[in-house]
């Protein structure tokens, strides 16, 4: 998979411009903006780690993880997303240009990924339910799997519900915090590229924990602030982005999902495009590999020979900024 894609570089201008849009909007709003303490420890020792387009981003003294502190309320993110010009713009240009891309590329090998957990972890038929289903692509791949009974999209987003319905899916258009447990309980709950955009990821977790049936399984990915292209470029990097209020790393989201209920049953890190935006940001010359030989040697001298190989090596090693956890539910209630 290679980044232009699933995200065609002629769209993608257009898409900064969105984005440049949201970003104005969302700084409009600052007077707003509350302090938090570190989303996964609950901790107030920190430092600041940079400043990006005019926010704040703080590093965990005590876990490392990096949040961003002041950050938007839930009811002024709410309206940001609601407004966001950028988000249109996906839905209606770049999404529909490259979906099938994205199906075979992403959703496909996700949903396989997901079925292999089950596999492995002895989780048979019941509810999977997707938290942040978008377009629905992956809940089509899931229920094309036939090995649930019922996956259900959950969708808080009013346009991209209707497209999940127009699928034939299952939808929540709500927040999975307001999903009464009396009425569904999931046997899986699955969640890609959504932590890192929530104002309370603690909250979140409990909620996938009160929907869940003790045993279940919840399967969450997002960045990883220690995989090597954010721990290289730092702010340059796209994956510290005004949306991303948490980032987290392999272990401060183990701990955080340990105290809130679950057992942590595996964590990796499948990403695959670490070294291609590290190459792409020295290529455009935003960034420097000097007094850094053997980087300048395997991503730009030798970039044919070492950039897969590299890129895999990161992968296996639990060195990627893209990762995947795994936990499972324990039985009883999570006290406050
Ligand atoms: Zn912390």
């Amino acid at each position: 998979m290679k980044e232009n894609d699933i995200r065609p570089a002629e769209l993608m201008a257009g898409q900064a411009e969105r984005h440049a849009a949201d970003i104005r909007r969302m700084l409009a709003r600052r007077a707003e903006f509350v302090e938090v303490d570190c989303p996964a420890c609950g901790g107030g020792r920190r430092e600041l780690a940079f400043v990006k387009h005019d926010l704040r981003f703080q590093a965990c003294k005590d876990c490392e993880t990096i949040y961003e502190s002041p950050r938007p309320t839930p009811s002024v993110l709410a309206k940001l997303y609601a407004e966001s010009e950028n988000y249109a713009y996906w839905a209606n240009h770049i999404f529909p240009a490259s979906e099938e891309v994205r199906r075979n590329e992403i959703f496909k090998p996700r949903a396989a990924r997901v079925a292999a957990i089950c596999d492995s972890q002895g989780v048979r038929g019941g509810t999977l339910l997707e938290v942040g289903s978008g377009f629905g692509t992956f809940c089509e791949e899931a229920r094309r799997l036939g090995r649930f009974e019922r996956v259900i999209a959950v969708e808080p987003t009013p346009d991209c519900a209707a497209k999940c319905r127009q699928r034939g899916l299952d939808v929540i258009e709500k927040p999975v915090e307001q999903i009464d447990p009396a009425s569904l309980t999931a046997n899986v709950v699955a969640s890609f590229e959504v932590i890192e955009h929530l104002f309370s990821p603690r909250d979140f977790i409990r909620s996938c924990h009160r929907v869940l049936v003790p045993g279940g399984l919840l399967v969450l990915s997002c960045p990883n602030v220690k995989g090597f292209d954010v721990a290289l470029l730092r702010e340059l990097s796209s994956t510290v982005d005004t949306e991303h209020l948490n980032l987290f790393h392999p272990r401060s989201l183990g701990q955080l999902l340990d105290r809130n209920g679950f057992e942590v049953l595996e964590v990796s890190t499948p990403g695959k495009l670490d070294a291609e935006l590290v190459r792409k940001e020295v290529v455009a010359g935003r960034f420097s590999l000097e007094g850094r030989p053997l980087l300048q040697h395997l991503l730009m001298d030798e970039w044919e020979r070492w950039g897969n190989p590299f890129q895999d090596f990161l992968v296996e090693n639990g060195l990627s900024s893209h990762m995947w956890i795994v936990a499972r539910r324990k039985a009883g209630s999570v006290e406050d």
